[in-house]
């Protein structure tokens, strides 16, 4: 579903990527960790073409980001991002934003696409805020709307980066369970977090980035139980 090869990115004499590489299958949940400023956000926005990168290649689901004849709003419109500030539309109502990329991205009439938003509401168990606006709910409750938002729009894959970072602890959970059933449901999924609770639940693998490098790319045991680098070690002891 998502081939990273040899990928690559630099900003002048600055490497922000050196040469990762890896593959998410279909239905494959990725879990990507590591410390600040190591390049985590850069890699999942060269998925999806928010970011150009200098040399390498990524193929989503057959289509190469980096091919200049790529038409990058087509495959932004079914690749889902959620990022950590949710960045729903101030102005207008939850079912207002839950619509407005159906309508003006793929071309869904406007009862068709707040129906669709509305039964997406109800799966994030927010249905009886449809009318509000963001200002409204709390910061949980905007991100299950920004992920019902991106599903809305059925993606053939989901990534995310630090979806929980912004919330207070108590709302963590109710994202991650969102998350979680998502997994469980099939979808491919790349997720930048460092809520190890959900990648030892949901993971198939954890990638660990150090200094724009893929350190160690395991299967969640393999990573949990013995991560090969030191640097992996060290900042699996701060964190857990
Ligand atoms: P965090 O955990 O803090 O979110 P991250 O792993 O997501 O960190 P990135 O945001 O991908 O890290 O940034 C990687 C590096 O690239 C950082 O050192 C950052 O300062 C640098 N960087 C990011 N964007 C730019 C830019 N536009 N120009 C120059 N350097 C940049
Ligand atoms: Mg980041």
């Amino acid at each position: 579903m998502i081939q990273i090869s040899h990928v690559s990115k630099s900003y002048g004499s600055f490497d922000v990527l050196k040469d990762c590489s890896t593959t998410v299958n279909k239905g494959e949940v990725i879990v990507v960790c590591g410390p600040s400023g190591s390049g985590k956000s850069t890699l999942i926005k060269c998925v999806n073409g928010l970011e150009p990168f200098q040399s390498g290649e990524i193929i989503v689901n057959g289509t190469s980001v980096g091919d200049p004849k790529t038409n990058l709003s087509k495959l932004r419109a079914h690749v889902g991002m959620v990022f950590q500030n949710f960045e729903l539309f101030p102005h207008m109502s939850i079912t207002q934003n839950l619509a407005i990329a159906q309508v003006k991205v793929l071309g869904r009439a406007q009862d068709e696409a707040i129906d669709k938003g509305l039964k997406l509401l109800d799966r994030v168990g927010l249905k009886a805020h449809a009318h509000k606006f963001p200002g409204q709910l709390s910061g949980g409750q905007q991100q299950r709307v920004a992920i019902a938002r991106a599903l809305a729009m059925d993606p053939i894959c989901m990534l995310f980066d630090e979806p929980t970072s912004a919330l207070d602890p108590e709302m963590v959970n109710e994202v991650l369970d969102v998350m979680t059933e998502l997994a469980r449901e099939g979808m491919t999924m790349m997720c930048v977090t460092h809520e190890m609770g959900f990648a030892r639940r949901v993971a198939n693998r954890v990638i660990f980035m150090d200094h724009g490098q893929i350190v160690e790319d395991d299967e969640k045991e393999a990573f949990f139980a013995n991560p090969r680098s030191e640097r992996a070690q060290q900042f699996l002891a701060k964190i857990l």
